[in-house]
């Protein structure tokens, strides 16, 4: 499983509903993410998305 992966100092992160987070500490497991924007001309940085989360518990592991 992913949270028993260590965790990525450099990715710090309190979406804790995602898969790759690890909750105790507030950090993403992955190696690297991917940032992208669902907005076609983005202003803020509510405009910027993790591509790289996925629900826990959810669809393929
Ligand atoms: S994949 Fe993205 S949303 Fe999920 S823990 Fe890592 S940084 Fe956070």
């Amino acid at each position: 499983m992913d949270n028993m992966q260590n965790l990525n100092r450099s990715i710090q992160c309190s979406v804790f509903s995602c898969k790759h987070n690890n909750n105790q500490q507030g950090y993403c497991v992955l190696d690297k993410i991917v940032v992208g924007t669902h907005e076609p001309n983005p202003t803020d940085k509510q405009c910027a998305d993790c591509r790289s989360f996925v629900k826990k518990n959810c669809c393929n592991g």
